[in-house]
């Protein structure tokens, strides 16, 4: 019997090989969202970051000649602080956020990260400055544990706890019977988007990287969600060069500067008092936006009080 057992025990530890790798390569991937031409100068740099300022120059981009994506964008970061993008889907705000880690370069215009050119830097370097937070964060099939210490390789477990505290899951991971040991991912527990997003913070929150982007979740989360992410963004973001690619308004009232990206340019700039005294686009998806929680929370109000 032991004959027979050993080589299926062995295909099945071949097959949770494969799947893990798998889940690795496509979450891969999935970041890889890419340009595979993008290579190192021969003399590239590492980038020396003292700010970090980030500036985008007059830049232009298209994936696709025929459809101009961004048309002569400048902003500029300032070290520490934080700036917002919004606009409608499909303006562009994603693609920023990939040009900015280099996924793609840009067709004219620069971006400088204290005043380096991104495409005479390496690309590691560029990217362990970088912290990235995505939309829909894949895990690993391990432990929750591993999956936060892989922010930074051979944290203590203090660290680990005390990064998942911070980003707003260590009272959830404390409540699971096996703690930070609770395998996730395909053959573990299903964790909601909200929960995986601020896993995901909470790795970045153990990268601690000088610059960091935020790709918030596009999907509709309920209110206490939401402002436990709000207070794991906040976290994360203190003191960090931000750029926060924002889907929802209510994340973006605290930004330094907003940026109202529509057809390719910054349409509208400033903060939130300021763009609501303008009365323009910001003020009118502000309001859309407003009056759709309010019909929520009246459609709440009857089903809890019939
Ligand atoms: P946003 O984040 O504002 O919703 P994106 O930056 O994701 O917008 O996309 C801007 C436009 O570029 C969209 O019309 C999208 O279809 C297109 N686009 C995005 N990624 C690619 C790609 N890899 N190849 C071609 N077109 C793309």
């Amino acid at each position: 019997l032991l004959q027979i057992y050993r080589p299926l025990n062995m295909i099945g530890f071949v097959y949770r090989e494969l799947r893990q790798a798998l889940t690795d390569i496509e979450e891969m991937f999935k970041l890889l969202d890419r340009d595979p031409e993008i290579v190192d100068k021969p003399d590239a740099k590492p980038l020396q970051v003292t700010g970090p300022v980030i500036r985008f120059e007059n830049v232009s981009f298209h994936y696709d000649p025929e459809r101009p994506i961004l048309k002569g964008v400048s902003f500029e970061v300032p070290a520490g602080e934080t700036v917002a993008i919004v606009g409608p889907t499909g303006a562009g705000k994603s693609t920023i956020s990939r040009l900015l880690f280099r996924f793609y370069d840009v067709t004219s215009g620069r971006i400088t990260i204290d005043g380096q050119d991104l495409r005479d830097v390496t690309q590691e370097s560029l990217r362990s400055a970088i912290g990235m937070v995505p939309q829909d964060t894949v895990l690993f099939n391990d432990t929750i544990g591993y999956n936060i210490e892989y922010g930074r390789p051979g944290a203590s477990h203090e660290e680990v706890r005390a990064a998942a505290r911070m980003a707003q899951v260590g009272p959830f991971i404390e409540t699971l019977p096996h703690g930070y040991e609770t395998q996730v991912g395909e053959r573990g527990l299903k964790l909601s988007g909200g929960e995986k997003q601020r896993v995901a913070i909470a790795r970045t929150i153990l990268k601690a990287p000088p610059i960091l982007i935020l790709d918030e979740a596009t999907s509709a989360l309920d209110t206490k969600t939401e402002r436990d992410i709000q207070s794991a963004l906040d976290e994360v973001s203190r003191n960090r060069t931000s750029v926060v690619i924002a889907h929802r308004l209510s994340t973006v009232v605290n930004a330094d500067q907003i940026l109202v990206l529509r057809d390719g340019v910054v349409a509208e700039r400033g903060s939130h008092a300021e763009l609501l005294a303008q009365d323009g686009l910001y003020a009118q998806m502000w309001n859309r936006q407003r009056e759709a929680t309010e019909a929520e929370e009246a459609l709440a109000r009857t089903q809890n009080d019939p």
